[in-house]
């Protein structure tokens, strides 16, 4: 007994003297050690399965940037509650690591706020930005800065806006910000909180000591095919050019937000255009990563819209009444107007991307990032 008590007094004294030398968490944050990335970058579209996927590889010139990529995983997106997830929950678990119920926005299953990585990172003097072609109220970027118990709530979701950590947005939703039914003015409380409002386009030149706000539309971004030109691109190098200014290191997210609705509305065309203009900006992106080398890149998204087949043409019939196929052209079908529950593509560039392959869950996704920032 005597002996016991000896020794377990030695491990406390060892365990004691062994933690004293060390210094109190996170007062600092310690030095980027090798192979570590100093910034993130989420690139996320949504309602992109791997059909989607597939479809820039078959509707492109060009091999699209996806084709980039050398690590590659596979994501479960299951919410709490149900089997086939919404935007809302999916974000979620990216934002905050956590499965949640479908309309969550930044909370749990108790509906309580839930920190998300943008809160977190802002602490360690991160600058941070959203990008969507959405309203940036809508589900996906509003899980990155809002906590609503319901994604429908888009007005009380752009007030949070105004008290966010975010330094750099861009995307839709004007009319959340102004004319509300509450009669508040949150444009007034961005400028107060110190951003600059942009509601015309991508200004060339932007103040780098100052927070930027660009809402370009009422609502959405208009489509591809309806002239949105190169937004997605372009605000995304204004992202990356504002955050450079900064020299602190920069946790991004960009959303191509309107895949999903092509798959809403069994819409080819619209799905494919969306899909190849979040290509050209994921090819942007990687060129930034390729050349800064300190940069993680992640591809991924919330879930499949559409259960979005590559199938061949049908040409007819045979004598038993089977159809017959012309394996040599694509035509894109949709088995459904709503969400499916495939598994979901992740690629993944430069320090720590190694961990993103494999099987797992979206929620992992925030998890491998607070690994690979040492966290
Ligand atoms: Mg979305
Ligand atoms: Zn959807």
């Amino acid at each position: 007994m005597k002996i016991r008590n000896i020794w377990m007094t030695l491990v406390v004294l060892f365990l004691t003297c062994h933690c004293e030398g060390t210094p109190p968490k996170l007062i600092e944050k310690p030095a980027i050690k090798a192979n570590q990335p100093l910034n993130i970058i989420l690139l996320i579209g949504d309602g992109m399965g791997l059909s989607q996927l597939s479809s820039s590889f078959y509707f492109s010139n060009q091999l699209p940037n996806f084709a980039r990529f050398k690590t590659i995983g596979l994501s479960n997106v299951i919410a709490a509650n149900s089997k086939i997830t919404d935007s809302a929950a999916g974000a979620t678990s990216f934002a905050s690591g956590i499965k949640t119920f479908n309309g969550a926005i930044g909370v749990d299953m108790d509906k309580q706020p839930v920190e998300n990585i943008v809160e977190l990172l802002s602490k360690e003097n991160y600058q941070t930005g959203l990008i969507a072609t959405s309203s940036i109220t809508h589900a996906t970027p509003a899980s990155f800065y809002a906590h609503v118990a319901s994604r429908d709530w888009e007005e009380q979701i752009a007030a949070q806006m105004a008290t966010s950590p975010i330094d750099f947005f861009a995307g839709g939703g004007l009319k959340f910000f102004q004319n509300r039914s509450d009669g508040k003015n949150i444009l007034d409380l961005l400028k107060t909180n110190g951003f600059e409002v942009h509601t015309d386009h991508l200004e060339k030149e932007i103040d780098g000591s100052m927070r930027h706000a660009f809402l370009l539309g009422e609502e959405d971004m208009p489509k591809m095919i309806e002239g949105r030109g190169n937004f997605l691109q372009e605000s995304t190098q204004k992202a990356l050019n504002y955050f450079e200014e900064k020299a602190s290191p920069f946790f991004l997210m960009v959303e191509g937000s309107q895949i999903d609705w092509g798959g809403h509305d069994n819409d080819a065309e619209y799905l494919i255009t969306e899909l190849l203009d979040f290509d050209q900006m994921v090819g942007s992106v990687l060129d930034y990563a390729e050349k800064k080398g300190n940069t993680l890149v992640i591809v991924t998204a919330d879930h499949e819209t559409g259960g979005f087949t590559l199938s061949a043409k049908v040409t007819g019939q045979n004598s038993k009444g089977e159809d017959e196929h012309d394996y040599n052209v694509i035509v894109p079908t949709f088995s459904t107007a709503g969400h499916s529950a495939s598994l979901i593509p992740v690629l993944a560039f430069g320090p720590q991307s190694a961990q993103f392959s494999g099987f797992y869950q979206n929620s992992d996704i925030y998890h491998k990032i607070q690994v690979a920032l040492n966290h």
